[in-house]
């Protein structure tokens, strides 16, 4: 039985499937066509061999890619960092501290307010081809923050994470034991609910691998499944905890030792690569072709904060891990769709496959290479997600949102 409408993508010069049995980790398909049943893929294959459908869009050569999965980023937040960046950029060092200034205006904003700029991100994002993005809580700090933080990024996205381990706040400056009492006491009881997803800043100046484990430990223990942002600012304790704990992700891994490497491959652990960070704080990118090397999975999102990385494309990310992480154009396109989904332990996203959600970018592009090869340059013509298809498309829109028998 068909779950909606039918449309069919013709003209696609090159196909990104992410399925290795088309050959290569990319599963590339040239003059290709793919059939849409509602929300999921129902069809992928040469244009010449394709079904019919319900609705027809002939995207005329264009390279059509797998919906972006960026599997960390900050939406819920509150204020403006321009000032600090400014400073960055006029040679002060980035300090993991910063983040109290948005915890202080994030406090003060409304739920509405909240919302509304979370929202603004992830059509940001949306028209970028993001179509799924995890969000983290951790700029209230307190236990109606953080709640009411996840409350609404999970009205935005299933990936929410608890990220009350974020920083310390400065009214437990003198009591740090005190907040990862409260972090894996009261806060997470109020949080769990809202959240699929626990995760902590394991960093010099933040917290450190006792206070770490507890509170993935404690996150665990209320079926919440562990992340962590891991040695991004210097060499620790994070990946190890990652590996020890079976936690989806590592996130940052900048600073790492042999031993780090071996961890993450042994463990599966998927080592998810920020760049975006390194750009915005001039720091030193992390060694992407080490990982590879080693057979560790590796994702790349965007980390869209205000304060270390204010940007939410994952075009851009791609563009940086090429030009200066050594990455291949098609690594870091896999590892920005497979790789984010594998972060985020979904098999549904990150590849277009038969019963996939039906979640693809078409570029104004013939080939998913010009996401490197032409930075900053808006190629995203537009998107499908769950089958729904973005403004730029919209005759096929108009038809999703009528009644079906009546499209016809
Ligand atoms: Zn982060």
């Amino acid at each position: 039985m068909p779950d909606g409408p039918t449309t069919l993508i013709t003209g696609i010069g090159e196909l990104v499937t992410n399925d290795p049995s088309h050959g290569g980790p990319l599963g590339l398909l040239t003059d290709a066509a793919i059939v849409l049943d509602g929300a999921h893929v129902a069809w992928v294959g040469p244009a010449d061999r394709a079904p019919d459908a319900d609705t027809r869009l002939d995207v005329e050569g264009a390279a059509v890619v797998p919906g972006f999965v960026d599997s960390h980023a900050h939406l819920v937040f509150a204020g403006d960092r321009a000032a600090e960046f400014a400073a960055r950029m006029s040679g002060q060092p980035y300090a993991a501290g910063g983040i109290r200034t948005t915890v202080a205006a994030t406090r003060a904003a409304t739920d509405d307010e909240l919302r509304a700029r979370a929202l603004r991100l992830v059509t940001e994002m949306l028209g970028q081809g993001t179509t799924t993005v995890e969000i983290k809580s951790g700029y209230g700090l307190t236990v109606r923050d953080e709640a009411r933080s996840l409350a609404i990024a999970a009205g935005l996205t299933p990936e929410t994470t608890y990220l009350g381990a974020h920083v310390v706040p400065p009214e437990f400056a003198d009591d740090p034991a005190g907040y990862v009492d409260l972090v894996t006491g009261a806060m997470l009881d109020a949080c769990a609910p809202y959240a699929r997803w626990v995760d902590v800043f394991c960093e010099r100046g933040a917290f450190d691998a006792d206070a770490a484990r507890a509170v993935l430990t404690a996150g665990t223990a209320r079926g919440l499944a562990p992340r962590i942002h891991a040695n991004q600012l210097g060499p620790g304790p994070g990946v190890q905890l990652a590996a020890e704990l079976g936690a989806a992700a590592a996130d940052h891994c900048t600073f790492l030792t042999d031993a780090d490497v071996a961890a993450l491959a042994d463990a599966g652990v998927v080592a998810t690569l920020l760049p975006g960070v390194e750009f915005s704080t001039r720091s030193p990118y992390p060694d992407a072709r080490r990982l590879l090397d080693a057979g560790v999975t590796v994702a790349l999102a965007t980390d869209c904060n205000p304060g270390s990385c204010y940007t939410s494309s994952m075009p851009l990310c791609i563009a940086l891990a090429v030009r200066e992480m050594l990455m291949t154009p098609g690594e870091a396109l896999w590892s920005a769709t497979l790789g984010g989904a594998k972060a985020l332990r979904r098999t549904d996203i990150g590849h277009l496959t038969v019963g996939a959600r039906a979640d693809l970018v078409v570029l104004d592009a013939p080939s998913h290479v010009h996401l490197a090869y032409r930075p900053g340059v808006p190629l995203v013509r537009g998107t499908f997600r769950a089958g729904q298809a973005s403004a730029a498309f919209s005759a096929l829109a108009s038809a999703f949102g009528s009644d079906p028998e009546e499209s016809r």
